[in-house]
């Protein structure tokens, strides 16, 4: 007899995971923050300090 037991391996409602991304500048991990959740891929920097530390990448 074998039983097919599948584990549904979805991480669905693990709402303990929060997406995270090491700053362009001094490499430190940042957490996903609320505030960051409609610009979260264009946040490079943890704080204000890097971002003024980062070099300036020309004419946008
Ligand atoms: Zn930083």
């Amino acid at each position: 007899m074998s039983k097919s037991q599948s584990k549904p391996q979805s991480f669905k409602g693990n709402k303990s995971y929060l997406p995270t991304k090491p700053c362009a500048v001094c490499g430190k991990d940042m957490a996903w923050r609320r505030s960051w959740a409609k610009n979260w891929d264009e946040v490079k920097y943890c704080s204000d300090a890097c971002r003024k530390a980062a070099p300036k990448t020309g004419s946008k």
